[in-house]
């Protein structure tokens, strides 16, 4: 054996690497970016002139206060809750399970949901129970709670809208959860601008939810920016595993002027929730193709038996790139995940899903 297989934890080495794709020039719809960057030249020079201001010889601003005073006034968050970044809403993922990682504490989540709570799980030497969703992906209450019952879930990760099946549960079912388990409850709102509903403005009326949030999936996937916020007594704890500087000075400029420009995201946002809705009632009538309800920037869908990979293959032969989901989690068997793109993007996915669909019924 080599000495890393000697050394490196056994859960460590029998995990697969978690597969990014790379890709040349693609239709890129596999990864929920949002397709549109700044939409004009001034803007760019402006940005480029905010940027170029930035003294990168120097240490970030620990605290980067000038992104959180526009992200809480941007979230309306209640002023006695606190907000902590992360290098994206992944690292914020790492640093609550590391917070939380005692000796035997376990991690739970309604499964199919993000991968990265369960992988993170492992990385942190947890286990992760993983209750499965009711068929048409409700949250199964009588299930969740016998398993927060039998085994008191130092987390409970519910990602509202869930990735990837794409719909939110019911209000009540999140506040039951939230009121049956002794730990942490962390509502991942990434979807938000997609969803427009949010858990903010309730942090407080319950001291175990906390309320995760990217600007990944809003535009800003490449700045890495995410946020936690809810009672201080939580975060306050998440924050000593903060490493300094985790928030870099490009990124802390980049957010602030994006958060001055919100209303162009929020445009864009909007943009894409009417194009989702396109997309779905087009793809719906194309042939053997079930389309879930979503409020995400993203459509999961299921198609004939048997066909899913070989249309993931087919589309990406044509320059097209989705999420094949077959073999991910049973619940999954036939899916495949379409992230909303530009109406030109849509359109040529709609067209070639519909041309091999025709060629597979
Ligand atoms: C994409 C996604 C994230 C990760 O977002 P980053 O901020 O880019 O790390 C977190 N949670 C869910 C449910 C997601 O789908």
């Amino acid at each position: 054996m080599s000495r890393a297989g000697d050394r490196v934890r056994p859960e460590i080495q029998a995990l697969g690497a978690y597969h990014v794709p790379e890709v040349g020039d693609v239709v890129k719809l596999d990864a929920m970016e949002n397709p549109y960057t700044w939409p004009d030249e001034d803007m760019r020079a402006e940005w480029a002139a905010r940027l170029s201001g930035v003294g990168v010889n120097r240490y970030p601003d620990p605290r980067a206060a000038d992104v959180v005073a526009r992200l809480r006034g941007h979230t309306a968050l209640p002023s006695d809750q606190a907000l902590l970044l992360g290098n994206g809403s992944d690292e914020l993922i790492q640093l609550v399970t590391l917070a939380l990682a005692r000796p035997g504490a376990k991690v739970l989540a309604p499964e199919p949901t993000f991968v990265m709570y369960r992988m993170i799980a492992t990385f942190c030497g947890l286990e992760f129970i993983g209750v499965p969703l009711t068929p048409d992906f409700g949250l199964d209450m009588p299930a969740l709670e016998a398993a927060i019952e039998a085994h008191d879930p130092a987390v409970v990760w519910l990602a509202w809208p869930n990735n990837p099946t794409g719909n939110a549960w019911p209000r009540a079912d999140v506040h039951r959860v939230a009121d049956l388990a002794g730990g942490l409850v962390v509502v991942d709102e990434a979807y938000q601008p997609f969803a427009q509903d949010s858990f903010i403005g309730e942090l407080g009326e319950r001291d175990n939810v906390v309320v995760l949030r990217t600007l990944s999936k809003l535009g800003l996937a490449g700045l890495r920016l995410g946020f936690v916020a809810g009672p201080p007594a939580w975060l306050e704890e998440i924050d000593k595993l903060r490493l300094p500087y985790n928030v870099n000075v490009l990124t802390q400029a980049g957010a602030a002027f994006a958060l001055d420009h919100f209303d162009r995201l929020d445009r864009q946002a909007a943009e894409i929730r009417r194009e989702r809705d396109a997309l779905a009632a087009t793809l719906a009538a194309a042939p053997g193709v079930t389309v879930y309800p979503s409020a995400a920037n993203f459509l999961l869908l299921r198609v004939p038996s048997g066909t899913a990979r070989q249309l993931f293959e087919d589309l990406l032969a044509e320059g097209i790139l989705i999420k094949c989901l077959d073999g991910a989690h049973p619940a999954l068997t036939d899916c495949l995940r379409v992230t909303v793109g530009t109406p030109t993007e849509n359109a040529l996915l709609a067209e070639a899903l519909k041309r091999r669909l025709s060629a597979v019924v």
